[in-house]
């Protein structure tokens, strides 16, 4: 069942969107060469608990850090650790916040100082995905159409497009029905209806869709092929206005739409 939000419960998450969406900016003035990705998740956690959020991440299934923080082939769920990021890398961040009983849900990749062409166009076309998505989170629209836009923005241009991951609905659950795959057909699936909130939250790669899962951590998953990945995720509410991204820090109103 997809649970629907009314009015001011989607103020609520869009105060915790805020707060995830701060994180993260923070998390990305602090990337830099030499810092690991344990230092950042030092910083997020002091961060989120400040602004009186709980990282919804830390004790998930077990998961022992308040960030995901994934880099170069590694697509997502980067336990943080003594990873020390270099110069030329791509590190993919991923934030969940709990505030006033409710998860948002948001994540960016980005660059440790200069990259080359190869690597920022992926980090562009994977933006462009989650733009497309996000225009599709509008009510009449159907679920299919979410996923149909991202895979129409990077497949021709020859990106893979991550299948055994998806977005999915979000609220006072992390995880939330529906599964929302970041493929699919146009005009297929539940229509969308005002008050659901979803995670949109693309996987793209330079080589193939395959994955592969870390037996020794249980959590980092990585491209089968070895090839760089790129991440980007808001939380998104469906309103009688357009989409509401409520993981952005600027104050937006659903009128504005994306
Ligand atoms: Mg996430
Ligand atoms: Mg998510």
């Amino acid at each position: 069942m997809i649970v629907r939000k009314s009015r001011s419960e989607l103020e609520a998450m869009r105060e915790g969107g805020r707060i995830t969406a701060a994180c993260l900016r923070l998390l990305s003035e602090n990337v830099r060469p030499g810092i690991t990705t344990k230092e950042l998740d030092r910083v997020a956690e002091e961060f989120i608990r400040g602004r009186g959020g709980r990282p919804e991440f830390k004790g998930y299934e077990g998961f022992p850090a308040s960030i995901c923080a994934s880099p170069n082939n590694m697509i997502v769920h980067g336990i943080p650790g003594n990873y020390r990021l270099r110069e030329g890398d791509i590190i993919s961040l991923d934030v969940g916040v709990r505030y006033e009983g409710f998860v948002t849900d948001s994540a960016t990749t980005v660059a440790v100082g200069e990259v080359p062409a190869e690597t920022k166009a992926l980090l562009d076309v994977t933006r462009r995905c989650l733009v497309a998505a996000t225009e599709q989170v509008r009510a009449g629209g159907h679920l299919g159409d979410i996923g149909h836009a991202i895979q129409s923005v990077a497949e021709p241009e020859g990106y893979g497009v991550v299948r055994d991951l998806v977005s999915h609905g979000v609220g006072r659950r992390m995880h939330e029905d529906p599964q929302i795959p970041n493929y699919g057909k146009r005009g297929t699936g539940p229509r969308l209806l005002p008050g659901m909130t979803f995670a949109i939250e693309p996987m793209i790669t330079l080589g193939t869709y395959e994955i592969r899962l870390d037996k020794r951590d249980g959590w980092s998953i990585y491209t089968a092929d070895g090839s760089l990945a790129a991440h980007y995720e808001h939380t998104i509410a469906v309103t009688e206005d357009g989409p509401w991204v409520l993981t952005r820090e600027e104050p937006e109103s659903a009128e504005k739409s994306a």
